[in-house]
């Protein structure tokens, strides 16, 4: 399992969420699962014990390099972690950049990374039957395979998956950064890395990797189209048959109202009331007046994505009503600017802080009676299924993994199995609409119990998503299973020749 970010290790996003959880599940399944991750700066006080335990040379642009890998153990026996540690790429304050932004070199970093972890298979001896890599970071691992290492003897090469968690990130860099790849010039073709003239990683995996997946059902079919394709939907068409979308699960240990550390009291389904004093305490934190409105909340990357200029334009309005609402995001300056205006517009009606404050987070979801997510697109998206879990009823827009995991609440309609409230068009009136609707539900305690009863008893539980995972692998063995190689009787899979 390759990946640029996993907990409990480095993260900046859901990503990190994702790898760290299913490699420990995969693991608890009884799979023989490795997790690759760059030894970044910090690792050495993480709560992973890190070891030294091989160094090689890897090639990098015309000349090689000395890695070394570090191992330890997830915690509770839960995995093996190798860490490949070249401190002129990886020992920075950033994972990927830093206020200046993006490193300028991030593609010999992770070209680099990439090819030390399929070298290490081999230092380590061992030879996995799937590589399973995630976004563009990890995706020249997938090309490196059915590139130069294709006519490598010494093994039974793995069969790759790929699995695309944004369509936003693709790792595109200028054309003459193409020797850091390693690969041949004769290769940038628009068969393969070239994207109108510049190199994207992401595509690389697209095309190369034995089966791809995305993060929930809906998001495969809608990259598939202009709108959320990124100019990449034509490549992602012609794979159709290999793409798939398995939710991503989420970690109950870590989102569980009835254990979670960082809230004022626990409740459960059975026993509701320490919610209340999860709201109680949550507009204390943020200065909000000890009123008994409907509570808001919000907790986001302040990116176009997520759908903040459609909240931005929303609020006054929605202000304007007897509620209130927090908000926690970190990112885009401009978007940054307008929430601080608003929350000086709307003083103890709108609350607002900017970071990143895991416990924060974990307080508003069981703080807030809804939790708002008007994305303009959503791969799976997590923070829906924490609010589902603490009976705090999502109202979100109706696009990738929040359409598969938001049952609409429609006036007069099924209402019997809604979890949420949905909208379809990214407009802040039909947001407001919606919103609308959401408080005129709370106001019926009964349906509003029903909805947050419901809400609480879904199963987004790694335990299913992670059973997707390895139904896919088998199904990479099988079905990409290459012509058999004379001598393959006698070299199992799994072992060196
Ligand atoms: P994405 O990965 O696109 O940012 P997700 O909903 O999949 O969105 O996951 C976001 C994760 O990051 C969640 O665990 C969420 O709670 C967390 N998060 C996002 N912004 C913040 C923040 N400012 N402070 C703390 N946690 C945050």
């Amino acid at each position: 399992m390759l990946a640029s970010e996993a907990v409990p290790l480095a993260k900046t996003g859901g990503l990190a969420d994702v790898v760290g959880a299913l490699a420990v599940e995969l693991t608890r399944l009884g799979h023989e699962v490795r997790l690759v991750l760059p030894r970044y700066r910090g690792l050495e006080d993480g709560p992973v014990a890190l070891r030294e335990t091989h160094r090689f040379r890897v090639p990098l642009r015309h000349d090689h390099v000395e890695v070394a890998l570090e191992t330890g153990t997830l915690k509770g026996d839960k995995g093996p972690v190798v860490c490949v540690r070249y401190d002129p790429f990886f020992d920075r304050p950033g994972l990927y950049g830093d206020a200046a932004g993006d490193y300028p070199d991030n593609l010999d970093r992770f070209a680099l990374f990439c090819r030390a972890a399929i070298e290490a298979c081999k230092e380590l001896g061992w030879a996995p039957d799937i590589v399973h890599a995630h976004d563009w970071q990890t995706a020249l691992a997938i090309v490196y395979l059915k590139t130069l290492y294709q006519s490598d003897t010494t093994w039974t090469a793995p069969r790759t998956l790929f699995t695309i968690h944004n369509m936003g990130y693709q790792g595109l860099f200028p054309p003459a950064e193409y020797p850091a790849t390693g690969l041949p010039a004769a290769d940038f073709t628009a068969g393969g890395l070239e994207f109108y003239g510049q190199i994207n990683l992401l595509k690389g995996g697209m095309i190369y990797a034995d089966l791809l997946n995305t993060v929930s059902p809906t998001y495969a079919k809608e990259i598939q189209t202009p709108e959320y394709g990124y100019r990449l939907e034509g490549v992602l068409q012609t794979r159709k048959d290999r793409l798939f979308g398995i939710i991503n699960g989420i970690d109950y240990d870590v989102w569980n109202p009835t254990t979670d550390a960082h809230i004022s009291a626990n409740y459960s389904q059975k026993d509701m009331s320490g919610k209340k004093t999860c709201k109680t305490a949550l507009r204390r934190e943020l200065k909000l007046p000890q009123r008994d409105v409907p509570l808001l909340g919000m907790v986001s990357r302040l990116a176009l994505q997520k759908g903040i200029d459609l909240l931005v334009d929303t609020l006054p309005k929605l202000l304007a009503l007897d509620v209130q609402m927090v908000m926690l995001g970190s990112g885009d300056a401009l978007y940054q600017a307008e929430l601080t205006n608003l929350s000086e517009r709307f003083v103890g009606k709108f609350a607002v802080r900017l970071g990143f404050d895991d416990g924060l987070a974990h307080r508003i979801e069981a703080g807030a009676d809804m939790f708002v997510m008007p994305s303009r697109y959503e791969p799976c998206g997590l923070n829906q299924l924490y609010s589902l879990r603490y009976g705090t009823i999502p109202v979100v827009r109706k696009t990738g993994g929040l359409a598969d995991t938001v049952v609409p609440y429609l006036p007069g309609h099924a209402v019997e199995k809604a979890t949420g409230f949905v909208f379809e068009d990214a407009h802040p009136e039909v947001l407001l609409s919606t919103l609308y609707l959401a408080l005129q539900v709370y106001r019926d305690k009964t349906e509003w119990a029903d909805l947050i009863k419901r809400g609480m008893k879904q199963d987004f539980s790694w335990k299913r998503s992670a059973k997707e995972y390895v139904a896919l692998y088998e199904r990479a063995l099988v079905e990409t299973k290459p012509a058999a190689p004379p001598d393959r009787d006698t070299f199992p899979r799994g072992r060196f020749r």
